[in-house]
């Protein structure tokens, strides 16, 4: 019989680094453990939240008054063919290590990304132009109201940018995902790809702040004006309308504006920093005012990428 743990602490269980305790919390390592943390809420009333590897999370300094089940589902195995079986809890880069390793190729761009798979098919996670989604051929996933497991294929998951029907719909816990990849790729070559891909992820921004990456998505912007002005500034051509979250903070001049240890990242607007001091208010804080200057001056409307919890 599971007995989860009292008041824990969630800040070391996150890449910011902040936020409050758990009333409740347990590890979950099969299926089974998280149907039973799951009944064990229900049957208690209490409010539960999934967590995976804690890098695209935001949690309130007053915690998580329910039952934090942490998803440590940490199964890899190879079908054969290019296919690889992820448990949700398995970090996505070793993911990519174990398709660098069997010669499979699609998924090297995500090398470095933090989190887990869980958290990336949830997120439709990627980078460079890569994306979780491309590599995903169905998903396993458990419906917490109805306890009802089934597999989704890819047209079910609806992916699109930073999103999926894991997202729209909160009530969905992802249990694993079967990725279709390239099969007689050079490992070597992969390994330098992934190494490129780091390389450049640092020369971006330095991987190891404390932060949730990107804390914004990057905007559909109406205003051709500025539009204009992004190509003008960057030499890039706009795609699809978006222009980057980052860009357009900078924009409205609040590159490295600070409040209370939090701050907007020198390097990369979008990122978020905890200097040390900050606490889950003074981020909200800084998120707050920036959501309200890039409305007003820039007349763009940004919407979270990390999700908030507790607040
Ligand atoms: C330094 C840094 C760089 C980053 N760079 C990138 C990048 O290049 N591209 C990118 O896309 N992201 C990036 N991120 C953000 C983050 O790594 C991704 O969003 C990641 O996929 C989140 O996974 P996670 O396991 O940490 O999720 P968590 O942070 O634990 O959770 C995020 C959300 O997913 C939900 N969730 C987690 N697991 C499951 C599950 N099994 N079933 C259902 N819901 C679940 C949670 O409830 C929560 O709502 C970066 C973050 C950091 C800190």
């Amino acid at each position: 019989m599971m007995t989860p743990q009292e008041y824990v602490d969630l800040h070391p269980l996150t890449t910011f680094r902040v936020g409050g305790k758990a009333r409740y919390f347990v590890e979950a390592k099969t299926e089974e453990d998280i149907c039973e943390a799951l009944r064990w809420a229900k049957d208690r009333s209490t409010k539960v939240f999934v967590l995976g590897g804690g890098s695209n999370v935001l949690f309130s300094d007053s915690g998580w008054d329910g039952l934090v089940i942490k998803i440590e589902l940490c199964d890899l195995a190879d079908m054969g063919e290019g296919r690889l079986r992820v448990g949700a809890g398995t970090l996505l880069h070793s993911a990519v290590e174990c398709a660098k390793d069997h010669g499979y190729g699609g998924i090297e761009r995500l090398a470095g990304i933090p989190g887990t798979i869980g958290g990336a098919v949830r997120g439709n996670a990627g980078a460079f132009g890569a994306e979780t989604a491309s590599a995903v051929t169905s998903v396993r996933a458990l419906d917490r109201e109805t306890f009802r497991v089934r597999e989704y294929s890819r047209e079910e998951c609806e992916f699109s940018y930073r999103m999926s029907i894991f997202k729209k719909h909160p009530e969905l816990v992802v249990l694993s995902a079967v990725l279709s990849l390239a099969p007689g790729q050079s490992p070597d070559d992969l390994e330098k790809t992934m190494r490129e891909t780091i390389a450049t992820r640092e020369t971006k921004h330095p991987q190891r702040l404390l932060c949730a990456g990107s804390f914004f998505m990057n905007p559909v912007v109406s205003d051709a004006s500025l539009r204009r002005e992004f190509e003008l500034d960057t030499g890039m051509p706009v795609k699809d309308d978006k222009l980057p979250a980052g860009w357009v903070i900078d924009h409205v001049g609040l590159r490295g504006k600070e409040v209370g240890g939090a701050k907007v990242s020198d390097i990369h607007p979008n990122y978020i920093i905890n200097t040390g001091t900050a606490t889950a208010e003074s981020i909200l804080i800084l998120t707050s005012i920036i959501k309200q200057k890039v409305r007003t001056e820039a007349n763009v409307r940004l919407r979270e990428e990390v999700q908030m919890v507790g607040f």
